[in-house]
């Protein structure tokens, strides 16, 4: 019987990478023991299913209800309460991002279980797990263990390695999970879902961001980032002092009240790196800093640093980069 089930996250029918990190944390918590996976939706084809086994899943469940198409938390909290159930799992780790991590709360409260919510990652000691979440910007990382009851954990994305694909994966099929007997609660009505108008590249996702401050000065001063990125085959991205002042959507927000991204490359331009905005990103491979302030903080962090004006430097770079 699985010990550890995993709540997938899925994107247009394919699982997002955190879906994988998410089995990389299982593996680590229970090496000995099954990992069963969520998948809340319409049930992906065959293609998925092979994926999610090749990458450690040894039982399937799919949760196929019309209350899951929109977002509605009671329907989300049904189908992990009584995925829970139907695999007898011990240990819930699902993805630290909205609106998941909403559902995981309820289905803890529901158990009664130990609860450990935006962990970046666990340590094993002595057959116990300890879940690490950062405290105070990541001044501080507190460890929790969670000694009672079924446990759940939520994780932060871009934290963990994906789980990599091992070739002797059993065939594994998806599992219908039946909805609740007498429906899914009807307290929470959802009338509207807008989708949001987001960039190109998943910005959550992607190997290269190029990020703006409030040193790009205005809305039109993202369009040299913009053309950075698209260069690159990157995501554009901000500071909070960017996304305050109006110049961009807080869709783009990076740090500590934003998104976590650990690209290959990360170039902030006009940022001065304040510490809730290295919390989003000071994990990035290589950090490239442009700014007109010698003293900027964000320079003790960079790899690289450019001592100048970004309305100069950035379509430099891009001519370069498009020449190749
Ligand atoms: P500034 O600090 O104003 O820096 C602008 C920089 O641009 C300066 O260094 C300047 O030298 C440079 N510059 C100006 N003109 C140019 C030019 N032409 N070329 C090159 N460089 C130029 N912030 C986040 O980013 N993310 C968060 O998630 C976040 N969460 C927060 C949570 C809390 C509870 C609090 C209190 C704050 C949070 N902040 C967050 C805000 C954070 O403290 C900073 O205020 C913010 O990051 C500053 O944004 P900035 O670097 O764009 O602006």
């Amino acid at each position: 019987m699985p010990e550890v089930l995993v709540i997938a996250e899925q994107r247009d029918g394919r699982p997002r990478t955190v879906t994988y990190e998410l089995l990389t944390a299982a593996k680590l918590a229970s090496p000995d023991g099954g990992v069963a996976v969520l998948w809340r939706g319409k049930i992906p084809d065959d293609g998925v299913a092979g994926e999610l086994a090749s990458r450690g899943a040894v039982r399937l469940l799919a949760a196929e209800w019309p209350e899951l198409q929109a977002y509605n938390p009671e329907a989300e909290t049904e189908a992990i309460a009584l995925a829970v159930q139907a695999s007898g799992a011990k240990l819930v780790i699902a993805a630290h991002v909205s609106p998941t991590r909403d559902a995981v709360a309820r289905a803890a409260q529901r158990f009664g279980g130990g609860y450990a919510a935006d962990c970046v990652d666990l340590s094993r000691t002595g057959g116990e797990t300890e879940w690490l979440r950062p405290l105070f910007a990541g001044k501080a990382t507190e460890a929790r263990r969670l000694v009672s009851g079924t446990a759940f954990v939520t994780i932060r994305p871009n934290n963990l390695p994906a789980a990599g694909v091992s070739g002797d994966a059993p065939p594994t099929a998806f599992e219908r999970l039946a909805p609740p007997e007498g429906g899914v609660p009807k307290r929470v009505l959802v009338r509207e879902v807008a989708a949001r108008v987001t960039e190109d590249v998943d910005l959550g996702e992607a190997r290269i961001v190029v990020a703006g401050g409030r040193g790009v000065r205005g809305a039109e001063g993202f369009r040299p980032l913009r053309e950075l990125a698209q260069a690159l085959g990157g995501a554009v991205g901000a500071s909070r002092g960017a996304c305050d002042a109006g110049y961009c959507d807080y869709a783009l927000q990076i740090g500590q009240t934003g998104k976590v991204v650990t690209p290959d490359l990360y170039i902030a331009c006009g940022i001065s790196g304040a510490i809730q905005h290295l919390a989003g990103m000071s994990r990035s491979r290589v950090i490239v800093a442009i700014n007109t302030d010698p003293d900027a903080p964000i320079f003790q962090v960079a790899d690289y640093g450019l001592v100048g004006d970004l309305f100069e430097i950035v379509p430099m770079l891009t001519e370069e980069i498009r020449k190749r």
